[in-house]
């Protein structure tokens, strides 16, 4: 990175590396299990739900790359191994065995409780220690705040329209 651009970083730039990078592998992984989930999903009001997983698929798939830009500007090598994903990560992967619609939403949503949990963390740390990543955390929450409410919606539809058959 440039000489003034590391200069303002005033924390220990492994560190934030480590940050940056579990997030990725859980960027990664929230990619697979909606595009997944989108492939396999079973039940009512099924058209709605896929295709907020695939778009939710695709935001994943962009707060990767914003993240992986980062670390290779921070000096950092994104994780290589896609085995690696699943020791780095801090929100985990909830395979979609169970194609229900109701059990796709209830996974996501979790997932998307821990990322926002994730970034605000990240936005805490990084808030007067290094402006450029909390720009970044901030872009990628805000996603993840839209993407909860969009799956919480889906699912109270879903239950209503399920309770007054
Ligand atoms: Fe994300
Ligand atoms: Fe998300
Ligand atoms: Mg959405």
């Amino acid at each position: 990175m440039g000489t003034k651009g590391t200069e303002i970083v005033s924390m220990d730039v492994n560190e934030l590396l480590e940050l940056l990078n579990k997030a990725y592998c859980d960027e990664w992984l929230a990619y697979y299990q909606y595009w997944l989930g989108a492939k396999v999903c079973k039940g009512p009001m099924k058209d709605a739900v896929i295709a907020e997983l695939e778009q939710h698929a695709t935001e994943e798939l962009g707060h990767a790359l914003l993240l992986t830009n980062r670390i290779i500007q921070l000096g950092g090598t994104p994780i290589t191994t896609p085995k690696d994903w699943y020791t780095w990560t801090n929100c985990g992967y909830d395979a979609p065995d169970d194609p229900y619609v109701g059990t796709l939403l209830e996974q996501n949503i979790k997932g998307e409780q821990c990322a926002i949990g994730v970034y605000k963390k990240l936005m805490d740390i990084t808030q007067t220690a290094d402006p450029v990543t909390y720009n970044i955390a901030l872009q990628i929450i805000e996603q993840e705040v839209e993407h909860e409410e969009d799956l919480q919606a889906l699912k109270e539809d879903l239950e209503l329209m399920v309770s007054r058959k």
